[in-house]
């Protein structure tokens, strides 16, 4: 059972990979975020061992539900609200993910023209390939994510 103890409203990402916490909290920009926010690194989990959670205060919508399905997809998203979990919700990989990695070919217009947000596509569900909306170039920098 997920302790979700000190959160009367807000939001619990349960089933992060352990060590991944802090990465998902900077990519989520949750230094961002007004309320009260908890990574907890290493809890017990029966299905992977160890894993990560996080705590946020707070509304829904202060979390990028896209760059989180980009991160790791099997990340439970748990919705508190009166101190108990009202809703679970499910992760795919998105279509489409903005401003969440940055292409890495020099000759792309996003390395030219700064201000250009960094648009990504989904060019392949079974292997969980982006492609850059501009230059088509494939993302490769997240060895990590687990597809
Ligand atoms: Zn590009």
């Amino acid at each position: 059972m997920l302790n979700i103890s000190g959160l009367k409203e807000g939001i619990v990402l349960d089933h992060i990979k352990a060590g991944q916490g802090l990465e998902i909290y900077d990519l989520l920009g949750l230094d961002r975020v007004d309320g009260q926010v908890a990574i907890i690194k290493n809890a017990q989990s029966q299905k992977m061992g160890r894993k990560d959670i996080i705590k946020i205060e707070g509304s829904l919508d202060q979390v990028d539900l896209d760059a989180l399905g980009y991160i790791d997809h099997n990340i439970t998203v748990n919705i508190v609200k009166d101190n108990r979990i009202v809703e679970k919700k499910k992760l795919s990989l998105p279509k489409m993910i903005t401003n969440v990695i940055r292409c890495k070919n020099p000759r792309c217009i996003t390395s030219i023209e700064q201000e250009l947000p960094q648009v990504f596509y989904l060019a392949d569900e079974k292997a969980g390939t982006y492609r850059c909306k501009y230059c088509d170039e494939k993302y490769t920098g997240h060895e990590n994510r687990k597809v």
